[in-house]
């Protein structure tokens, strides 16, 4: 029974330990040991049965059970040693691997947290990256938004400036001029106010020419070049709102808003100041609003000087330089025109023709510049004998007209005796020398009474002088009147 179960305890074993090549040698081994010590022992049973007890016990106690024994004892212990050794070798390598799987169900926890943990890091930096690239777009949506309305404010104001140039040009006077400026200001500058000074020839007092805009801020009506630093400095002048400089004088600005501003540009051309440009608002006084006025004043300058030259132009072409009174030309373009009036008025008008007495005589005896300078004097006894719509005319050498609109023939008459006994009682002074008085012989003709038409009047006031001439010089005829 116990020899059965050893056996199959020991098959077990050489089973158990058949995937060890070491072991199993051993086992088998053990089991033959163990085999060699059942077959001993029933061998000692055997002899039991066959000689007794004692025979037995003889035979065991010189057979070599003992020495079995001890062997199948060493080869189990080695077999249990080993396997303990295996044991532990295998209870590291399960340790090993169950630290491994720990470790890898670990990572396996930990490298999805930390990827998780990269891609939400790598999500809040793509939404700020958005976010900012979202800003930065609608900022140059909003910039760009900016430049086109820019562009097309200034695309508007070079229009604007464009026409105000062409209609400078075409401006025949500086009223004219000052109405188109005050407009365009107002389209511009549509916030702004402000007054145009134009300085006197003399270039010593600033008068106002234009206004334009509701004033908020006073400025003098008349000016000293002084008052202003733009006339000072012959420069544009900003002051209050934005920074800038300190007031000009003849600006009032105490009590206005701190955003109120104040722009004078000077008006210059070739060098000379011809006046000022001021502006002024309680708001939108910035570069750019500095930046129109500069080109609003330099277009009226440019204008300004060219009226200037063409009014001097117009002067000079139809005045005389030695006498000051209008020349022949004027005189041409003015008679026909005065007589239409008093046609229309049913009035009369008187021409008279003048001439001086023995002229060649005077310039023989004074020279040629004496004679100028009686002439001179005859031209300045005229302007200051005739009224303001009476017209003075040198008609050529030492002959002059006068044309006397709305006078009748007695008037005239008189007023040329006036004239007559004045140049006849006038000396001049020349070369420190008193010349004169020399005397004039006078002629004259009436509209409608004795000619309609200009030429026809000139003439017979020249016939009349010529009668007066005849008769002795130094008196007034009339055209029908005895010499
Ligand atoms: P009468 O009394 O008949 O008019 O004699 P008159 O000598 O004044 O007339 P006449 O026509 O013979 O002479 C005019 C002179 O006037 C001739 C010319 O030398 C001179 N004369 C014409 N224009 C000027 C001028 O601009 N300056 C000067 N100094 N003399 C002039
Ligand atoms: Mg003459
Ligand atoms: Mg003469």
């Amino acid at each position: 029974m116990a020899s059965r179960e050893n056996r199959r305890a020991l098959a077990e074993l050489v089973t158990l330990v058949g995937d060890n090549p070491a072991q199993l040698e051993r086992a088998r081994a053990l089991r033959a040991q163990v085999n060699e010590r059942v077959a001993t022992l029933q061998g000692l049973i055997d002899l039991q049965g066959a000689q007794g007890m004692a025979a037995a016990q003889r035979a065991g106690a010189v057979g070599t059970g003992f020495a079995q024994m001890q062997r199948i004892n060493a080869a189990t212990e080695q077999i249990l040693a080993e396997e303990r050794v295996l044991l532990r070798q295998r209870r590291a390598e399960a340790e090993r691997r169950a630290s491994l799987t720990t470790s890898i169900v670990i990572a396996g926890i930990l490298v999805p947290l930390v990827l998780l943990g990269v891609l939400l890091w790598g999500l809040a930096r793509e939404n700020r990256r958005a976010r900012g690239l979202e800003r930065e777009a609608r900022a140059t949506v909003v910039r760009l938004a900016e430049s086109i309305e820019q562009r097309d404010r200034l695309a508007e104001q070079r229009r604007l400036l464009g026409a105000y140039a062409g209609l400078l040009q075409s401006c025949h006077d500086r009223n004219e001029a000052m109405a188109v400026t005050a407009r365009v200001i107002e389209q511009l500058l549509p916030h702004a106010a402000g007054r145009c000074y134009v300085l006197r020839a003399s270039q010593n007092l600033a008068e106002t020419f234009a206004q334009f805009g509701t004033e908020v801020i006073p400025s003098d009506a008349m000016l000293l070049p002084d008052d202003c630093w733009a006339l000072r400095r012959g420069q544009p002048h900003r002051s209050g709102g934005h920074g800038g400089h300190v007031h000009c004088r003849h600006v009032h600005p105490e009590g206005s808003p701190d955003s109120a501003w104040m722009l004078c540009v000077p008006l210059m051309a070739q060098g000379t100041s011809l006046g000022l440009l001021h502006l002024h608002g309680l708001h939108g006084g910035d570069e750019e609003a500095t930046t129109l006025v500069e080109a609003i004043a330099e277009q009226l300058s440019l204008s300004l000087v060219n009226l200037q030259l063409r009014e001097t132009l117009r002067l000079q072409s139809l005045h005389d330089p030695l006498t000051g009174l209008y020349n022949r030309r004027y005189l041409e373009e003015h008679l026909q025109r005065e007589i239409l009036r008093c046609q229309r008025r049913q009035k009369p008008l008187a021409v008279i023709m003048l001439d001086v007495d023995h002229f060649k005589r005077f310039n023989d005896r004074y020279g040629h510049a004496g004679g100028d300078a009686l002439l001179a004097r005859v031209g300045q006894t005229l302007r200051e004998l005739v009224r303001n719509e009476d017209v003075a005319c040198r008609y050529g050498g030492e002959e002059f007209t006068l044309v006397l609109p709305e006078t009748d023939r007695e008037t005239a008459l008189a007023r040329a005796e006036v004239i007559r006994a004045a140049i006849g009682s006038t000396t001049v002074l020349h070369a420190r020398e008193i010349i004169g008085p020399n005397t004039a012989s006078l002629g004259l003709a009436m509209f409608p009474d004795d000619a309609q038409v200009a030429d026809e009047l000139l003439q017979l006031a020249d016939a009349a002088l010529y009668r007066a001439k005849h008769a002795g010089r130094n008196r007034v005829i009339g055209h029908g009147q005895p010499a």
